[in-house]
């Protein structure tokens, strides 16, 4: 029966609701490594043994925002705050440059100290100063001017997840004044402007159902995202959410093979959180489909204050500075990282 759904999935590239269940409720070891052995083999006719890297700069936690799940959220007052300098930013993508990132991902809260006018001329410095290289915004909702003037500035890719396409769930997961509504028209805006972009949700945050899933996969059949991101919710000790239950191992690798084998192109990173909660999550994403991953190229004084979850590694392989370490736990299991901006092909 698995055989069937993997079968139907790979010809058709959908899925049915009563398919996803019965994929999600899999517990016989065997059945899950099918899977994943199919997802990882899509991977392989996509993108060969390569793995893609992008150099992910933190550069503010500053966060008008104040999304339940987040540790960086406007009213978690135990936060320390910071924001990076042009200069630091440049100096991320300096020391990037040389161990081999030819992706740079600008990430952060949605801090208003960072105008359209800071926005554009840090990501035209980046790009004048590395021409060969490609940047990714990622800082949350902002209007379609704003967007077209990042893009016009020279940015290449921006990451957005929808968190959740279901309404009533992200109510559960977002302060009244958000909506599921501006959070998607961004990501129609960001596609149409021209952008490589990325949508994505948390796996197993609080109020998600294989209902919500699946209109989380419906979703992404219908953005027809270059990028997606998933990885496993987990809670942060100062939000509302500090005693929820973090998303599991197998409920992610079981999401990424299913991505994958519906979107066989999609760029899919192995996240930091997926390392977080497994030491060898990242690897295990990658044997479920994923090619992408995302090393910490943030100053090291910063990167504890960056926190989104609780525990989050920062020290390991996930560093960028320890590229060669993680390009030998890849080499374990028949991959090799590649320097190149790895950008999305159809
Ligand atoms: N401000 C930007 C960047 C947000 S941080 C934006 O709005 O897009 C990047 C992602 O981290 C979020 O989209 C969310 O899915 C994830 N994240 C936040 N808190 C998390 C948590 N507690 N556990 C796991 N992932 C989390």
């Amino acid at each position: 029966m698995v055989r069937d759904i993997v079968d139907y999935i790979k010809k058709e590239n959908q899925i049915t609701k009563e398919q996803l269940k019965i994929l999600l409720e899999l517990s016989e070891k065997s059945d899950i490594e099918y899977i994943m052995k199919e997802a990882s083999q899509t991977s392989k006719i996509s993108f060969g043994n390569n793995i893609y890297i992008r150099g992910l700069i933190e550069f503010t936690n500053y966060c008008r925002n104040d999304c339940y799940y987040c540790g960086i959220r406007n009213s978690n007052s135990n936060a320390k705050r910071y924001r990076l300098t042009d200069e630091q930013i440049l100096n991320c993508c300096d020391i990037g440059y040389e161990l081999g990132f030819r992706t740079f991902v600008l990430q952060g809260g949605e801090d208003t100290f960072f105008t359209d006018y800071k926005v554009c001329s840090l990501v035209s410095s980046i790009k004048n100063k590395y021409p060969d290289c490609a940047v990714t915004l990622s800082i949350g909702e902002k209007t379609k001017e704003s967007y077209k003037a990042y893009f016009n500035a020279g940015a290449d890719r921006y990451l957005l997840r929808h968190e959740t396409a279901n309404e009533k769930h992200y109510r559960m997961l977002h302060p009244e004044y958000m909506s599921l509504e501006n959070r998607k028209r961004c990501l129609y805006d960001l596609k149409e402007i021209g952008y490589q972009t990325g949508c994505g949700f948390m796996v197993g945050s609080p109020g998600q159902t294989v209902e919500t899933i699946y209109e989380d996969l419906l979703f992404i059949l219908h953005l027809k995202p270059e990028m997606v991101g998933i990885g496993p919710f987990i809670p942060h000790k100062d939000t509302p959410f500090k005693n929820e239950k973090a998303g599991t191992l197998d409920m992610t690798l079981k999401l990424l093979a299913i991505i994958r084998l519906l979107c066989p192109k999609v760029l899919l990173p192995a996240t930091t959180a997926l390392g977080t909660i497994d030491p060898i999550g990242r690897e295990l994403g990658i044997l479920a489909g994923a090619n992408v991953v995302m090393p910490n190229l943030s100053p090291s004084d910063v990167r504890n204050k960056y926190s989104l979850y609780d525990n989050k590694i920062n020290t390991g392989c996930e560093a960028a500075e320890n590229i060669k370490d993680l390009n030998n736990r890849f080499e374990k299991i028949g991959y090799k990282i590649l320097v190149s901006r790895g950008d999305y092909s159809k």
